[in-house]
């Protein structure tokens, strides 16, 4: 079997014995041991200066396979979520035809065996996503499916939610929850507020959030039931999932990068790369993300990743497509803009998403899957369109100056990316 060395990087390990400036000899696929002295290796990797971390899982991307691969592919995705130094990814159903049936499942499956990074996906919890009829949770959990969701869209009917939750449960799976009251919503495009009324442009407001986080939390409440909230963006919604979790409501949720690190003053000059859903909310919002990132009532960073064509984003604000490309920044949006505390940086992109979809991951010790992190956390660029490997190049923070990057990722024992110089 083939054997790797990564010397004299520290190793940060929230949840595992083994941490500090120490080597790690993987042989074959798994993590053989961890310490000094380890003999040689057919390869070894210089990585003093660095930092090693358990790999990053991706728990909400989209990588648009099948259907819209002129956005991105599972190869073009993966890449980019390695790049960012993801080792898993949890892909999103709402391609086309969405992921409610083995078929188009096994398709993604049978795609991502070559990928860069793991992928696990996420199966659709009604029929083409419409929100009438629950798909066959079972086939596609027994496939791999690793939770349901109808992301991109709401379950707008609170019976409907109910049995998608009861019906997961039923196969140990649970519902990741995209909180969207479409009425509320109406034809928003940012979020309502004084920066919407100053531009002109229809508002989103907090509500149509919040309510339907309400809702699902008293459903999971109610029945004993366990939901999963996605793209949490607002402080009212993050005081709903704290006093959940207080309460003992079997709750996770999720923010992502964009959401603690702009605000809706980005909107201005009606730049669409600034065009999410939910959308980018106030100074306040952005506070309250960070703090419940921090207290870790947000258990973890997830990307959204959401690539779109340049025509579908370098068009009026109201037209546009709503989407931020996410794999590439994120690491280093959390260094800049959240915490430099590597244990909950950890946290965050490992431990608590490995724990979410129950999969491997969050430790380094002997005899786990391979799967790395390298980043160099000193390391400051200003972030290019070109330096972007994604197909979408849809990121508000272009031109921006970011901190900390990755510069390996392993996956199962098998160096799928290493760079990081071009784009300092
Ligand atoms: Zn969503
Ligand atoms: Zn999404």
């Amino acid at each position: 079997m083939k054997t790797l060395k990564l010397c004299g990087g520290e190793v940060v390990n929230p949840d595992g014995e083994k941490k500090g400036r120490l080597d790690i000899f993987i042989e074959g696929d798994r993590i053989k041991s961890i310490g000094t002295d380890l003999g040689s290796a057919d390869e070894t990797i210089d990585v003093s200066g660095k930092t090693v971390f358990p790999g990053f899982i991706d728990i909400h991307c989209h990588l648009r396979e099948p259907g819209q691969e002129y956005k991105e592919d599972i190869m073009s995705g993966t890449y980019a979520a390695a790049k960012g130094g993801f080792t898993a990814v949890c892909c999103m159903p709402n391609t086309v035809p969405a992921i409610d049936n083995a078929s188009v499942c096994a398709l993604v499956l049978s795609k991502a065996q070559n990928a860069s990074a793991k992928v696990y996906p996420v199966g659709a919890a009604t029929k083409e996503l419409k929100g009438k009829e629950l798909t066959e949770m079972g086939e596609l959990a027994a496939m791999g499916c690793v939770a349901f969701s109808d992301d991109g869209r709401p379950i707008g009917s609170g019976a409907m939610m109910l049995a998608a939750m009861q019906y997961a449960q039923t196969y140990g799976s649970f519902i990741m929850a995209h909180e969207e009251c479409l009425d509320l919503k109406g034809t928003g495009v940012m979020n309502e507020g004084l920066n919407s009324t100053i531009l002109g442009l229809p508002g989103i407001p907090r509500a149509a959030e919040e309510t339907m986080i309400a809702r699902d939390l008293i459903l999971a409440e109610s029945y004993g039931l366990r939901v999963h909230i996605q793209h949490v963006s607002t402080r009212g919604g993050i005081t709903l999932i704290r006093a959940a979790k207080q309460r003992g409501v079997s709750v996770t949720c999720e923010s992502a990068p964009h959401y603690f690190s702009a605000d809706d003053s980005w909107c201005s000059g009606y730049d669409a790369r600034t065009k999410v859903n939910p959308p980018l909310r106030t100074p306040d919002d952005v506070a309250a993300v960070k703090e419940a990132l921090l207290d870790g009532t947000i258990d973890a960073i997830a990307t959204d990743h959401a690539p779109h064509h340049k025509d579908e984003k370098n068009i009026e604000y109201a037209l546009a497509a709503f989407g931020i490309s996410g794999f590439e920044t994120a690491f280093s949006l959390a260094v800049t803009n959240l915490t430099q505390d590597n244990d909950k940086l950890a946290a965050l992109f490992s431990v608590n998403p490995s724990r979410i979809i129950g999969k491997p991951g969050g430790v380094i010790k002997e005899g786990v899957p391979a799967d790395l992190t390298i980043a160099d956390m000193e390391a400051e660029y200003t972030l290019t369109e070109q330096s972007l490997v994604s197909k979408g190049k849809n990121s508000p923070f272009i031109g921006h100056a970011l901190r900390g990057l990755v510069t390996h990722t392993i996956v199962d024992g098998r160096l799928v990316y290493s760079g990081g110089a071009s784009c300092k």
